[in-house]
């Protein structure tokens, strides 16, 4: 598509300080300055923001991007005969070839819009879940995903007379291959596997868990909520079928979120929403389908969202996934090694190979209370069981604090964690020991 460069403005942040990060290594001081909410103060102290996991701050060009969406291009999209409508229908198909570029997906019909990972992994339970199960098959999950690729699973589990499989995690929050190996038989049919765990940081094999289920015969779903900020994702490299993912962990708007999903898988699918917009023809008598991915996209959409998204598309690979990944790996590391030396304090996940999250339990203190006494030092971290519960299960506990980086943390910014959680221990009566 030519007219992406004509058409659709150049966010300012891609063409300053992104840029010059580009150039050189990644300052994540400047970067800050790209997102105007990290230079408001919080409870009269400067903001240190490490929730990251639950949704990510946004820059200024994505701000502007659907600021910009609503003062000049806003109309509704696809069949529009006038001017305005074919312009923002530009603008979004735009956004989706941007969300093909992310994900290095062979074609943009292969992306769909939706709210976000979790109506996209609806879609597949109810599209594909509910026209390839039957009783008796088996759906394979494991033990560290998020609620978000359980319920869907368990209600289509419950229509269908499937039955789900869980593949066990290991003490270090690494999951267990060989278990996972001798789930895989001729009954499974879909392996649905987060990429990178929330609640425990780990990055999970994906292409080789793709290369096992697809010689078993089953289909792979990659939940990458917390992988696609964080690290280069390529979707034809892994080889799954489909891939979910969320516009507000990516510095993009809440409300809109992609999946990707094969050609051919997408082309085969039946609707799961009827409405304007995914039909081809409608009569009282029946009703046919428009192709992939309008098929999955019924009614209007989040038209800015997605035209903001692409802004922070843009945003994120004029910075380059890869530096971000090892701005953040060189942060965790710098973190993990701070947190160790805390007394009393206990990693929740340390397998090998991990994003930027740090989960931990601090003896004698709540991860609730912890969260609040973080908060009054104006440091914001989750705390709880991160919509995890089973792996809170897995490890004993009711919950963790959690603290998940960004491209525009720093050690400043541990530090301020770590000196916050010093002064939770003395006000808890010396737990540190
Ligand atoms: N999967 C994972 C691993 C997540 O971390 C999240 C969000 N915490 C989700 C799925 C759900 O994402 P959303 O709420 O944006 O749909």
């Amino acid at each position: 598509m030519n007219a992406l460069a004509t058409v659709v403005p150049t966010p300012p942040a891609a063409s300053g300080s992104a840029a010059a990060a580009a150039k050189g290594a990644l300052v994540a001081a400047d970067l800050a300055r790209d997102f105007p909410i990290l230079s408001r103060p919080v409870r009269g102290r400067r903001l240190v923001y490490l929730d990251n996991g639950a949704t990510t701050q946004k820059p200024e060009a994505v701000i502007e991007a659907e600021r910009r969406f609503y003062r000049e291009s806003n109309a509704n999209i696809h069949r529009g005969v006038h001017w305005l409508s074919q312009h923002a229908t530009d603008l979004y198909e735009q956004a989706r070839e941007r969300v093909r570029r992310l994900l290095n997906a062979a074609s943009a019909d292969e992306i769909v819009f939706t709210r976000g990972t979790t109506e996209a992994i609806n879609l597949v339970a109810y599209s594909w879940g509910r026209a390839n199960l039957k009783a008796g098959d088996e759906v394979v999950l494991t033990g560290m995903e998020h609620h978000s690729n359980i319920v869907p699973w368990q209600l289509v589990c419950e229509q269908t007379g499937a039955v789900l499989k869980v593949v066990p995690i290991t003490d270090r929050g690494e999951l267990r291959l060989d278990a996972y190996e001798s789930l895989l038989g001729p009954r499974t049919r879909l392996v649905s596997v987060v990429h990178v765990s929330n609640a425990l940081g780990t990055v999970n094999p994906v292409a080789r868990m793709v290369e096992l289920a697809h010689a078993a015969g089953a289909k792979v779903l990659v939940d990458g909520a917390q992988a696609v900020a964080h690290q280069p994702v390529d979707v034809q490299a892994l080889g799954c079928d489909f891939y979910a993912l969320s516009g507000h962990k990516l510095y993009g708007p809440t409300g809109i979120g992609a999946l990707y999903g094969r050609r051919e898988l997408l082309a085969a699918m039946p609707p799961w929403q009827g409405g304007g917009d995914m039909i081809r023809t409608v009569s009282f008598e029946g009703s046919t389908w428009a192709d992939a991915p309008q098929r999955f996209e019924a009614g209007t959409p989040n038209i800015a969202g997605a035209v903001a998204l692409g802004a922070a598309i843009d945003y994120v690979m004029a910075i380059g996934l890869d530096r971000i990944a090892e701005h953040e790996h060189r942060l965790l590391a710098h973190a993990t090694e701070a947190a160790q030396r805390i007394p009393g304090l206990r990693l929740i996940g340390t397998a090998a190979e991990k994003a930027g999250i740090l989960s931990f339990v601090v003896d004698g203190i709540h991860p609730h209370d912890l969260g609040t006494i973080l908060d009054a030092e104006g440091v914001a971290i989750r705390a709880g069981h991160h919509c995890a519960m089973p792996v809170m299960t897995r490890f004993g506990i009711p919950g963790t604090a959690r603290a998940s980086f960004a491209l525009y943390n720093d050690e400043a910014d541990v530090a301020a964690l770590v000196a916050a959680i010093g002064k939770a221990q003395q006000m808890f009566g010396g737990a540190r020991r």
